[in-house]
């Protein structure tokens, strides 16, 4: 049972809905198909075998992934993908690939190509705080790809529209993935740290379309190909078991709700209730661009920094868990991922009420 007092805005690992708990920990006793411990089994075995294909079947359903893509399982997190993206795709490739700097994970994925490549940034946000995704660029025709963030889960934008272009779209969508619908066809990669609307940490989803990974000419070394995971069934060598298992539960828990479209009219209230009273209450302000602003991580900030730590604790008693803004921004940070209810959001809006009200007078 869940301490019901506890709103938890993390922004990842984060909440996961209650019967997904519930269902994971009654399998970590005893998993029914098994009558062993879903910790225990062999990733081998016909029932692991089940959980992965139909894992699979719910990325692709809730997706609408189209058939020339692969559903992949990987470790390393999305900051491994920052890496083999690069490897894959730029290096021995002879030509620059082009990157949006939006935000700290985008820095991360341009540090880690240039390792690989040349990295040509088509445009960057870096010089004003990312609070916006930038919107004027070109990227040129024979680029070897493009490398974008879809949610800057630090700064707090989104971007709802990708560019059109000839060469390979490569998204990290960590932190907005099964958010919303998305049509799969503009990308070429996609990639996600599961431990946002996914799963638990461990796995990493990596949706590809096979022509992308059949281009690439290079020996790679095993653990770092896609083409390696994709032809074994994500089963090169022991996957993520239990983080599959979960995540397999939780996108379940999303078909059942009736899948992206319904989450996403769900996140979309959550984030009108809080962006309105950031508008409205005059101690707050948000760090994003409005038109920029993320659906998922909400930053915002008070115009009186020095009242930052006091609201903050005043916060934390009324049960609030996760608000505080990444260390290298400040400020604060509530993220509305899909299992975090309504309520959450009303008890947080009503807490900046009440000390609006307390100090604002
Ligand atoms: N990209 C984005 C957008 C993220 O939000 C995160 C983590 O929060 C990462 C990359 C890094 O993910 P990981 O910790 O799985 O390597």
């Amino acid at each position: 049972m869940k301490n019901l007092h506890k709103h938890n805005f993390g922004a990842g690992p984060c909440i996961l809905p209650e019967e997904v708990l519930d269902n994971a920990a009654e399998a970590v006793k005893n998993w029914r198909p098994t009558g062993l411990s879903i910790l225990e089994i062999s990733h081998r075995s016909a029932a692991f075998e089940e959980v992965v294909k139909e894992t699979e079947k719910l990325v692709r359903d809730l997706l609408q992934v189209p058939h020339n893509y692969s559903i992949l399982f990987l470790q390393g997190g999305a900051s491994l993908q920052f890496c083999m993206v690069a490897f894959n795709f730029l290096h021995n490739s002879g030509k620059d690939a082009v990157y949006l700097d939006a935000g700290y994970f985008g820095q991360k994925a341009i540090k880690e190509a240039l390792f690989f490549g040349p990295v040509n940034v088509a445009a960057s946000s870096r010089g004003a705080g990312y609070t916006h995704i930038p919107k004027e660029y070109s990227i040129s025709a024979d680029a070897a790809y493009f490398h974008c963030t879809s949610n800057n889960t630090i700064e707090g934008t989104e971007m709802f529209r990708f560019p059109e272009t000839e060469v390979p779209v490569i998204c990290d969508m960590s932190s907005d993935i099964f958010s919303r619908p998305i049509d799969i066809s503009q990308f070429d990669l996609i990639y996600a740290g599961a431990q946002k609307n996914t799963g638990p940490a461990g796995m990493t989803l990596v949706i590809a379309k096979n022509d992308l990974l059949d281009s690439v000419k290079h020996p790679l070394p095993s653990m770092l190909d896609y083409r390696v995971y994709r032809d074994n069934g994500s089963m090169y060598n022991t996957p993520p078991v239990f983080a599959i298992y979960a995540a397999m539960l939780n996108l379940q828990w999303l078909k059942n709700k009736g899948g992206l479209k319904t989450i996403s009219l769900e996140n979309r209230a959550k984030a009108q209730l809080l962006y309105d009273e950031i508008d409205l209450n005059p101690l707050f302000y948000g760090a994003a661009e409005r038109y920029d602003r993320s659906l998922m991580n909400v930053t915002f900030r008070m115009h009186d920094p020095g009242r930052e730590a006091d609201f903050l604790a005043f916060a934390e008693q009324n049960g609030m868990v996760g608000i505080k803004g990444y260390r290298t921004v400040g400020g604060f940070r509530a993220s509305l991922y899909n299992a975090l209810p309504y309520e959450s959001v009303r008890e947080l809006v009503n807490c900046m009420k009440v000390y609006a009200e307390k100090y604002h007078r």
